[in-house]
Order: C-alpha cells, then sequence, then structure tokens
C-alpha cells in the first residue's frame, strides 16, 4: 500500500534524521514510528500500538503528550540518545492538506542542557576533535553557560580518550578521518560525525586566541551547535586557549589516584580534594573550582595573582562574611546568560537577573572597605551593566513561570499596556458590582457570577431557587444538574469588554516582554565577563575559609626544583580522622637529593605521605593555600602518580599491566620539573621480576630524567640503592609495639625500615612461637644465600658494573689506530676484547 502524505513527509524528514529518534508533532502528540517507536516503546516503558494498512502492512507507533514529553526525552538523552524534535511550523487551521513540518532542534547529550540529567554544580561538556602531527587538537563546549576552551592533546588517541574522560565529556564530535582511527569501544563514545567542508564554514571570529591548528575542532564544534540547535547562539564565548606550559599538567589516572575530583572507589566527591575545598555558595563557583581543580596553573606570576585575593580576603574576616552573603543571592548568571541567548529565558529568569545585578554594587561596596589594593584592583573590573539594570525595571517584582500568562511587566511601565489592564481590572470591579445588584433584585443570595473558558461570564442560579427569578430577564446559556447558568445584554457586552482588553494584554505583554529579552541579549559578554569575575570571588572566598578553618599556610615559590615543605599534612585524611590526630611530616627535596625512597610496614601511612606532597603541590598551583607550616615549592609542570590497585575495569586491563602502562606514560612524558609518585612498583609479579623492574625504573629517573621522585617499596633490598644513586635517599614510616600492639606512629623518618618487621608484626599477632622461630632461621638462610649467589641479585642489583666494562670496550675500539695495526695485531685485539666480555 502506498504510504499516505503525512507518512512521505514522515520518510522525508527521517531521512535526515537516521541515527536519532524523531519526534512527530501530531496535534497534541509527539509520535514515533517503525524501529523508533519499538526501541522507544521500550526504553520508556510506554504502549507500543500501531496505525494504518493490515496485518504486516501496520505501522509500529508509539506516541508521548506534548506536555510531558521533557520528562521523557530526559530518559532518552541520559541512556545517550540523540531525539529530533519535529514540529508543525503552520499552523493546521489555515492549511489545506499536510501540514508543513519541521525539525526544530536535535537534542543530543553533549547539547541538552536542562532537566534532570544536568547538575547546576558542573558543566556539561560537548568536544571536537582532530588529528594533529603530534596529537590531537580538542576543543570544548558547555552550551549552557558558552565557556568554551581549545587546547593540545600530546600523545595517541589514549591521551585523548583519557582528557575526556577527565571532563566528562558527553558526547564527542570527530571526523570521518579520526573515526576509523579509533577502536570499536572507542567509537562507541562519539556520537556525532561532521564532514570538513561544513566545519570550514563556521564563523571564525570565535577563534581569534588559539593557534590555528586547532581551528579546525573549534569550527567542527561549532557547525554541529548551529546544525543541531538551529537558533541563536550569542553567548557563545571565544575560545580560550592556554599555553599547555601555562598549565599543570595531570594525566586522568593520576588525578583518580590523587582523587582530585573523584574518589578512587565509587566516583563520589566526598574524600575529595573537591569536598575539602566546596564552600563556594553559588553553582558557577562550583563549576569555577572544578575547572580550576582540573587545570592547575603553572604560571607563577597567574598563581601569585590569585594567591594575593586569598591573602587579602583571610586578612578581612568581616568583609569576606558580607561578601558570601551577597553572593548567595547571585543566581546562576552564566546559565541565565545561555537561556537569554537561546530566547528561553522566562520572566522570573530576567527577574533573577536583575536581583543579581543589583547585588554588585554591594560587593563593590563590601570590597571597598577592606581598603586592600588588591580587592579595590578586582572591585574596579566588576561590571555594574547599568544599562541592563535600567532595560530590566519593566520586569514585575515577581514574575510567573511561564511567560504568556501575564504579570511580568510591572504596572506603569507601558501606557497601553496599563490602559488594557485597566480596562480589565474596571469590567471585573463592574462584574463583581453586578453579582450584588443581582442578588438584591433576586433575594437570592447564593446566586453568583462566573467564568469559563467555554461559556464565558455566566450568572449561575441553583435549581432549588429558580422561582425566586424573574426569568425573562435573562438569556439561558448552559443547563447544569442542580443549576441553570444565564446572561444578560449588559453582562454579554461587558465580557466583550473585558475579554479583548486582557487578550490585547497579554499579547501586549509579550511582546514587551520579548522586546526586553532580546535587548538585554546585546549585552550577554558582559554579563558573562562579571560572571566569571564573581564565580572566581566565590571561590576565592572558599579558599580564604578553608585556609583559616584547616590553617593551612600561603606556599612561597622559588625558581628551582627544590621542595621543602614543613610539617605538612593530607588534609582530607586529616579531616576524615575527625578527632584523632594527624601526624604532620616533612619533605624536602633539593636538586641534588631529589628521590625518596619510603619503607615500612603496610598502613603505616607511606602511600598517604606521598598524596599530600601532591596534593600540596596541586593546592598551591590552584591558588589556595596549603596544609603545611610553612612550603616553599618549585613550579611543578606535571604530576604523574602509581599509586594504589585501581585495576582499570572498563578497558579490562589487569592490575600489573595498569602499573606498567601508567609507569611507562610517567616515565616517556616526566620532566625533571615534574613530580612522580610511585606506590609499591612490581608488586603484581613475582619478586626478582619486581624488584628488578622497581630498581631499573629508579636508576633511570635518577639518571635520565632528574624529577622530584618519592618511591615507596617493601622489596627491603631496594634501600641499599642508596650508597649507588648519590641523589637517592631512605626514609620509613615508623611503627612501634605497645602492650602487645602495633602502634603505627605515621612519621617519616631518615634510613631504611627494620628488616624483620614482618616477623615483628606476626610476633605481636601471638602467631604460634614455632612458627616466628623456624622464620627468623629461613630469614638468616635467605639473607646467607643472598650473599652466595650475587650473580642472580647483586646482579640484578649493578647494572653500573656491566656498565662500566661496556663502557671500556668501546673506548678501546674508539681510540684505537686502525691504519697503524697489523693483521695478527687486530685479531689479537678481538681476542682480548672478547674475553673481557665472557669474563664479566
Ligand atoms: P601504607 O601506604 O603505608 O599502607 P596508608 O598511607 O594507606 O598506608 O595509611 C594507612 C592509614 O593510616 C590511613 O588510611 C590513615 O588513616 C592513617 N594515616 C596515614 N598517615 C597518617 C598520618 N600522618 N597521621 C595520622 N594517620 C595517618
Amino acid at each position: 500500500m502506498a504510504p499516505t502524505p503525512m507518512m512521505q513527509q514522515y520518510f522525508q524528514v527521517k531521512s535526515e534524521y537516521v541515527d536519532a529518534f524523531l519526534f512527530f508533532r501530531l496535534g497534541d502528540f509527539y509520535e514515533l514510528f517503525y524501529d523508533d517507536a519499538i526501541h522507544a516503546s521500550q526504553i520508556l516503558e510506554i504502549t507500543l500500538t500501531s496505525r494504518g494498512g493490515t496485518g504486516d502492512d501496520r505501522i509500529p507507533m508509539c506516541g508521548v503528550p506534548h506536555h510531558a514529553a521533557k520528562n521523557y526525552i530526559d530518559q532518552l538523552i541520559l541512556k545517550g540518545h540523540k531525539v529530533a524534535i519535529c514540529e508543525q511550523v503552520e499552523d493546521p487551521k489555515l492549511t489545506k492538506g499536510v501540514v508543513k513540518r519541521e525539525v526544530v532542534r536535535l537534542i543530543t547529550p553533549g547539547t541538552h542542557t536542562e532537566g534532570k540529567s544536568v547538575d547546576s554544580k558542573s558543566n556539561v561538556f560537548l568536544a571536537a576533535a582532530d588529528e594533529l602531527s603530534n596529537g590531537f587538537a580538542l576543543s570544548y563546549i558547555d552550551i549552557s553557560t558558552g565557556e568554551s576552551t581549545a587546547t593540545y592533546i600530546v600523545g595517541t588517541e589514549k591521551a585523548l580518550l583519557q582528557e575526556l574522560r577527565s571532563l566528562s565529556i558527553r558526547e564527542l564530535v570527530v571526523s570521518e578521518q579520526l573515526f576509523v582511527l579509533l577502536t570499536e569501544e572507542e567509537q562507541d563514545l562519539v556520537l556525532s560525525i561532521e564532514t570538513m567542508e561544513e566545519a570550514l564554514k563556521a564563523n571564525t571570529l570565535l577563534t581569534v586566541n588559539c593557534p590555528e591548528d586547532l581551528h579546525t575542532s573549534c569550527h567542527r564544534l561549532m557547525t554541529y551547535i548551529a546544525r543541531t540547535q538551529k537558533q541563536s547562539l550569542d553567548h557563545i564565548q571565544v575560545f580560550s586557549y592556554k599555553e599547555n606550559n601555562q598549565l599543570l599538567s595531570i594525566d586522568f589516572h593520576s588525578k583518580r589516584n590523587l582523587e582530585l575530583l573523584q574518589s578512587i572507589r565509587g566516583n563520589e566527591t566526598k574524600g575529595t580534594l573537591l569536598w575539602l575545598l566546596d564552600e563556594t555558595v553559588t553553582a558557577m563557583g562550583s563549576r569555577k573550582l572544578k575547572q580550576w581543580l582540573h587545570q592547575p596553573l603553572a604560571n607563577k606570576q597567574m598563581i601569585e595573582e590569585r594567591q594575593e585575593l586569598v591573602a587579602a580576603l583571610i586578612d578581612h574576616y568581616f568583609v569576606r562574611v558580607e561578601l558570601q552573603g551577597l553572593l548567595k543571592e547571585v543566581y546562576d548568571l552564566e546559565r541565565l546568560s545561555g537561556r537569554i541567548a537561546f530566547g528561553s529565558a522566562s520572566g522570573r529568569d530576567l527577574a533573577q537577573l536583575r536581583s543579581s545585578l543589583e547585588k554588585v554594587p554591594m560587593l563593590v561596596e563590601e570590597l571597598a572597605k577592606s581598603d586592600n589594593p588588591a580587592l579595590l584592583e578586582f572591585s574596579g573590573k566588576l561590571d555594574r551593566c547599568t544599562e541592563v539594570c535600567e532595560l530590566l525595571q519593566a520586569i514585575s517584582e515577581n514574575p510567573p513561570l511561564s511567560s504568556k500568562e501575564g504579570g511580568v511587566i510591572r504596572d506603569g511601565f507601558h501606557e497601553r499596556l496599563d490602559e488594557f489592564r485597566d480596562a480589565s481590572r474596571n469590567g471585573k470591579d463592574w462584574i463583581a458590582q453586578l453579582e450584588q445588584k443581582e442578588r438584591k433584585l433576586t433575594g437570592i443570595k447564593s446566586l453568583k457570577i462566573g467564568y469559563n473558558r467555554i461559556f464565558g461570564y455566566y450568572i449561575e442560579i441553583s435549581k432549588a431557587n429558580m422561582h425566586l427569578a424573574d426569568l425573562e430577564r435573562y438569556d439561558r446559556k448552559q443547563t447544569l444538574a442542580n443549576a441553570e447558568r444565564y446572561t444578560t445584554p449588559e453582562l454579554k457586552e461587558k465580557e466583550a469588554l473585558i475579554l479583548t482588553a486582557e487578550e490585547e494584554s497579554l499579547t501586549l505583554e509579550y511582546e514587551l516582554f520579548v522586546t526586553i529579552r532580546d535587548e538585554v541579549k546585546q549585552y550577554i559578554s558582559r554579563i558573562q565577563r562579571l560572571a566569571s569575575s564573581l564565580s572566581g570571588l566565590d571561590v576565592f572566598l572558599s579558599f580564604a575559609n578553608i585556609a583559616e578553618k584547616y590553617r593551612f599556610v600561603k606556599p612561597v615559590f622559588n625558581d628551582s626544583t627544590e621542595i621543602s615543605i614543613i610539617e605538612g599534612r593530607h588534609p582530607v585524611v586529616e579531616k576524615m580522622l575527625n578527632k584523632q590526630h594527624y601526624v604532620p611530616n616533612n619533605c624536602v627535596l633539593a636538586e641534588d637529593a631529589n628521590m625518596l625512597l619510603i619503607t615500612g610496614p603496610n598502613m603505616s601511612g607511606k602511600s598517604t605521605y606521598m598524596r599530600q606532597v601532591a596534593l600540596t603541590i596541586v593546592l598551591a598551583q590552584i591558588g589556595s593555600y596549603v596544609p603545611a607550616e610553612s612550603a616553599n615549592l618549585p613550579i611543578v609542570d606535571q604530576i604523574f602518580t602509581r599509586i594504589g590497585a585501581a585495576d582499570d575495569l572498563v578497558s579490562g586491563q589487569s592490575t600489573f599491566m595498569v602499573e606498567m602502562l601508567e609507569s611507562q606514560y610517567a616515565i616517556t612524558h616526566a620532566t625533571k620539573n615534574s613530580l612522580l609518585l610511585f606506590d609499591e612498583i612490581g608488586r603484581g609479579t613475582s619478586t626478582y621480576d619486581g624488584m628488578a623492574l622497581a630498581q631499573s625504573m629508579i636508576e633511570y629517573i635518577h639518571r635520565e630524567i632528574g624529577a622530584n621522585t618519592l618511591f615507596s617499596t617493601h622489596y627491603h633490598e631496594l634501600t641499599a640503592l642508596e650508597k649507588s644513586l648519590e641523589k637517592l635517599h631512605n626514609v620509613h614510616v615508623a611503627a612501634m609495639e605497645q602492650s602487645g600492639k602495633v602502634v603505627f606512629l605515621h612519621k617519616v623518618k631518615k634510613g631504611p625500615a627494620d628488616k624483620s618487621y614482618g616477623i615483628h608484626v606476626a610476633e605481636l599477632a601471638n602467631l604460634p612461637e614455632p612458627i616466628l622461630k623456624r622464620a627468623r632461621e629461613l630469614l638468616k638462610t635467605f639473607e646467607k644465600d643472598k650473599k652466595q649467589q650475587p650473580a642472580t641479585i647483586e646482579q640484578l642489583s649493578f647494572f653500573d658494573e656491566t656498565d662500566t666494562k661496556k663502557d671500556e670496550i668501546l673506548q678501546t675500539i674508539k681510540d684505537v689506530q686502525v691504519s697503524a695495526m697489523t693483521p695478527l695485531q687486530a685479531l689479537q685485539m678481538i681476542n682480548d676484547l672478547q674475553e673481557k666480555l665472557t669474563n664479566q
């Protein structure tokens, strides 16, 4: 059977949106057909029906009421699908034949900025990526706030994917070229593909700040947004670009290991550095803090600018309290700007914008009270947006949620609107009077004048009272079970007046509202700049509170690579310990002593110590104070960690493989300005194997990289390295016995840990004496064996010796003057060299 004209239209539209659920508007419903209907009915748990034809010809179909569509769209988007909204773009009453329909918006996970799936305190990022010669161009946007960033990712697809994961990117737009590079599993992450030609058509103004090889990815992103949103995107900001050397780079695994934004287990916020630091009072502030934690700085001047504001706020307690109080009343200016640009802002949104802007002069005044140069300079940059405030005077005090039902524009703003309103209000007064008059005339107390949309105004008289009324005067309108409804000529006349006045008033009011909203649009970039300053202020206030509450100090930066943290603490562990005392520890690393080999029993605090050093660096480089008595720090370029046993369940790799991959990544990317943390390297394989790897890594870092390195190990043998590697020093975390129990002192002390602490602990745990005795004997024999078999262990321990011999041999070959040798001498020399090599 040939499809109906409407279904033909459907096929036409659907062919352009193959990968989306097509919500096809039919009257008050959005309908889905064919496979869309089958899948959606399963996901959304709604009834699958069918239409047209018979038997196999019937078309599977399901539908959702348009007023409830939001919820269903949310569910589909949360599951990673796209939804194309196809509306009727003509008035069906005025059209003959099939109503024209068009897709007005394509909703995708990265562009969905409303609904349950959106957390006000987090960004929703949509990203685009392109392959470059030594890595990738990555650009990303939060279209609800308009913030956009462009950056380079150095490395392979893995590095790119890690960055995408750590930014919690919702959707990635790639080129076909890049798509084929990805594995099947990685392709699942990619929701959209754009061709190059389309991308190049995009607006170029927004990319002025970025190097040229990042442009394509920015353009791809903008084209995609224009294609899916099909509306004004005036709020999209110029792509912000920071050179990688301005930022402290921390890879995805290290961020997870250090629990900066998410805990290792459970991906929660509790127990993370964010959880400790976030005392912001606005959603924008909270988002900004996350961005800073995601990208700490590596530029001394930029860090010190932040520090200066934090210091000033610490010094001015009362100013701080007042500022925070005012900021609490500032709404989410970034998302408000987004809604204004989209044309989806309500009257209430505009009222929120106005009341937020009204706080700016008060904030400026509070900042001035401090009389502090840094705060004064900061306040000088706050834009009061007076023009916007003036425009918004037109909006009423408390506008309703809906902008089409009146009450958005205040009285006295517009003469004609006031006239309409008067007419309708007077009319209503007149009706109230008429009711009184009719009651008197008929003597019926229950007589009332009411209104409904279909019948308009009516006089209602109950059947029981009907005999009292002079029915001649009334025209009957409607009969109910217990009452009759009437009208009179004069009521009819007034009704017409009131209804026209009301209708005209609503139309005019909506027009005025839209005009104001559009005028505000011109000022969006100024509002956004203000928003950025205020969200920054919110974070500085939070830093100041935290510093005071947890006794943090201002770190000082040096121009070398030296770290000197005196009495440092792990702020999150300290907070979690509650009433127990956290044991502070020093960490001092100098250029000629930049590696610590940390030994000590399990649970003594090795890993906590290493993390505390890394967190101190991160805190310092986001501009915060740090948990210590004092801290003199270098500017670190990268932090790498290999901590804990975080199996990469997603890619199904074993712990040991993950350990090796993370080590490989660290060792190949680190520079002498980096910080490396290695916790228990080599644990996942057999003893000698693991120990050999651990040692060779330490030697390599010592020789080739020279980065500040903390290395914890349970291989006691490695402590001997202190003798051969001059920059490496042993420390241990002390434990002791007290009334038959192991007491962890959590104190980091010089020198290696006691070799046989394992047997000590077993002793404390009351293992039977014969077992302990035997263990002590075995330990002795093992140690003796080790000395007798230098070829197995010692050889592993001292690669250096082999290297010296090799060097000698090479030198001999280099030095020899071949032209001055007889063939016999040459043969003799080869023989000598061979002997030297085999004697090793
Ligand atoms: P290890 O890495 O040596 O096995 P951890 O660093 O995991 O040990 O520390 C074990 C526990 O000891 C931590 O969860 C924490 O509760 C406690 N701890 C560690 N360091 C300290 C410290 N400096 N002060 C107080 N408690 C600490």
